[in-house]
């Protein structure tokens, strides 16, 4: 069978989509510097899957050693490519840092690529690129007008898939397929891996888990004066597991030659808008447990609704969200439980 170079393999979602890779036959060879994962989550992948994946310690802003990992793994056919800096708040912070380990990653395989006759390449993008779609924009295809990015970070994905369409442009004999998803939440249903957020977590269910656990005092919610149903931010949820699936299906449609372009966009969502306060709530009711909340002012940047319409994706990938909301805030709850187990002393 194939094998599928995995970057940023160690991640929340490079990890899930590993699984999923690994379970549909394929081998896969993770390359990982562990800057924001943990090594740990080989052992979770590997009693899931029952075997190993390979595993190489390489920042893909080298690219002499990437360039000896092909020559390793010379049965590598595709590249799912997750290794990126990814805090919105730092990116403002340190935006030369986001420019040069988004960008340079990328240029690196893109240039590999063709030297090691790899032919295609997934690339993970964020609906970030619509920013406030427009309101006849919403739900949110593949044909909205991409807006100016409101962080460093969400440029980088923006020029990351303009690197790619020019590369594809310029005769590279490459294909590739971008994903651009919505927020990703949940954990495998095993709960042997989920999202490991480093420090204060950012996003909403990393925080939601964590107060629920008592290890923040309360959830603060940001605004609830926007003008949607219930006043709080609303955005297309969507399970981490789903999310790694389509990867699969994206490579599968690329290898066997069925793409229509040799570049492809997807919008990776449900379909369903969520406020803040509905998650909150189904959280609390399906895991019968307490998440202490205040409203506090609006978070800087914020959008107000956004959520997807993956018809393109459901017809053209054969792909669509599977799992509840409910079964999605439950895998949550366990995989923080699971953890909460793992750090106690002995
Ligand atoms: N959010 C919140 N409290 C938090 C974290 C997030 O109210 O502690 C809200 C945030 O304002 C947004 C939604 O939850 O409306 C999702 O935020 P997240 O950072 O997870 O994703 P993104 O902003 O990238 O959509």
């Amino acid at each position: 069978m194939a094998r599928i170079l995995v970057t940023g393999g160690t991640g929340y979602i490079g990890s899930h989509t590993t699984v999923e890779l690994m379970q549909a036959g394929y081998d896969v060879t993770i390359v990982d510097n562990l800057m924001n994962s943990n090594i740990d989550v080989l052992d979770g992948i590997a009693a899931i899957v029952g075997r190993r994946p390979d595993y190489e310690n390489i920042d893909c802003l080298d690219y002499v050693a990437l360039d000896k990992m092909f020559e390793k793994y010379a049965d590598i056919v595709g590249i799912i490519h997750f290794a990126a800096s990814k805090a919105v708040g730092e990116s403002v912070e340190k935006p030369l840092l986001y420019y040069r380990n988004n960008l340079n990653s990328l240029i690196n395989l893109l240039e590999l690529m063709p030297v090691h006759k790899v032919k295609h390449i997934v690339f993970s993008s964020s609906c970030t690129v619509y920013g406030q779609p427009d309101a006849d924009h919403l739900p949110v295809d593949e044909t909205a007008p991409i807006k100016p990015a409101l962080s460093p970070y969400g440029n980088t994905k923006q020029i990351c898939e303009e690197i790619i369409h020019d590369a594809i442009h310029a005769k590279s004999p490459i294909t590739a397929i971008i994903l651009r998803y919505f927020n990703p939440i949940g954990a495998h249903p095993s709960a042997l891996i989920g999202e490991l957020p480093n420090g204060i977590p950012n996003n909403l269910l990393p925080y939601v888990t964590q107060t629920a656990m008592g290890i923040r005092k309360e959830l603060s919610i940001f605004g609830n004066d926007y003008n949607t149903p219930d006043g709080t931010c609303v955005r297309d949820y969507i399970d981490v597991v789903d999310l790694a699936k389509a990867h699969v299906v994206a490579l599968k449609r690329m290898i066997d030659g069925k793409q229509d372009d040799k570049i492809e966009i997807f919008n990776l969502g449900t379909g369903r808008g969520l406020s803040v306060l509905e998650i909150v709530e189904t959280f609390k009711r399906v895991n019968n447990v307490d998440v202490p909340y205040k409203i506090v002012g609006r978070r800087e940047g914020d959008i107000e609704q956004v959520w997807a319409k993956p018809d393109k994706a459901n017809k053209v990938l054969g792909w669509k969200a599977e799992r509840t909301i409910e079964e999605t805030l439950r895998s949550s709850w366990q995989w923080q439980q699971h953890l909460n187990n793992m750090q106690k002393p002995d």
